[in-house]
């Protein structure tokens, strides 16, 4: 992604609370024996998995290999898992061919949840410190792979369940391809995604985006903020009740990242991220950079959010 200025400020308010489930597990669960539980240790596998592919950036063998991978898992996990090819273009003509890989949880269920990760990873490590290194791919262990674990693990935990809303995990490509001061080339899946919703509207979209940095601190981004205060609010309002310090209730970065697409189109929608983190389009984008207990942070909020629909 791409960073922009700096922010407003917005008020808060508390959390919602955890009312009623369509399902059982999930109703008489409220957190507590028998509700699906997100692991960290196991998102952080599916991190380190990722990692172990190589670059997985569009056109290189570990972006094939991860396409495949994440259609696999969630096949696996119970979802109903469809691909949505294009072709993104570049304001330099050249042109990308792309996929969006969608898995959805209780199909039948009218209200839905989106929740959206890119998995494509940067080309170049145009922000190495060492010029050498520039032209470099990035591992992306927290830009690209944390999202991609978050989601997955989310995907294993409702898997067992059928969850109360309808829940569409969606892995988005081509968001980080784009060349710095070019910023219409970034978040190409989620545009294509977006442009082509088909009368599919959930009632909120979250992204998340770089957040396994082992020292984890997500504000609230600029954008998410101004477009979708209520849900934002609920987000942090959640994070609050859980107990989950790595969310900030203050204002943070506005950032260029899959999120604007779905607001541009009328969604409200929300970026978790958090853009302080050193080795951002660096080589030294790797695991060791990250933690379970980041992932598990991010998923236990985005579970709780899930569950109090
Ligand atoms: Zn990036």
């Amino acid at each position: 992604m791409r960073r922009r200025n700096s922010n407003s400020r917005i008020g808060t308010r508390a959390g919602l609370p955890c009312v009623f489930a369509a399902v059982l597990l999930w109703a008489a669960s409220c957190g507590g024996p028998g509700a699906p539980a997100f692991d960290g240790e196991s998102a952080y596998a599916f991190l380190r998995e990722q990692c172990d592919m190589g670059a997985r950036y569009p056109g290189s063998t570990g972006h094939l290999r991860l396409r495949r991978y994440i259609v696999e898992k969630l096949g696996e996990f119970g979802a109903s898992v469809s691909l949505q090819p294009f072709e993104g273009v570049l304001s330099t003509g050249d042109t990308l061919r792309l996929v969006n890989i969608i898995g959805n949880f209780n199909v039948g269920a009218s209200k839905r949840i989106m929740l959206a990760a890119h998995y494509d990873t940067r080309p170049v490590a145009d922000m190495d410190p060492d010029p050498a290194n520039r032209l470099t791919p990035i591992i992306g262990a927290n830009d690209g792979a944390s999202g991609v674990a978050v989601l997955l693990e989310i995907a294993r935990a409702i898997g067992g369940a059928k969850p109360p809303v309808g829940v569409d995990v969606v892995f988005l490509d081509g968001e980080d391809y784009g060349e710095s001061g070019r910023p219409w080339d970034f978040c190409l899946g989620s545009a294509w995604f977006a442009n082509n919703l088909k009368g599919y509207r959930p009632a909120a979209a979250i992204i998340v985006d770089m957040v396994g940095d082992s020292d984890l601190k997500i504000p609230r981004e600029g954008y998410s903020s101004a477009a979708s205060g209520r849900l934002v609010d609920e987000l942090f309002g959640i994070a609050a009740r859980l107990g989950v310090k790595q969310f900030a209730n203050e204002p943070g970065h506005t950032i260029i990242d899959d999120h604007l697409p779905f607001i541009r189109a009328g969604i409200e929608a929300a970026d978790l991220i958090d853009f302080d983190y050193p080795y951002w389009h660096t080589v030294a984008d790797t695991p060791d950079k990250c933690s379970p207990a980041s992932l598990e942070a991010v998923g236990r909020v985005l579970l709780e959010y899930i569950r109090s629909r």
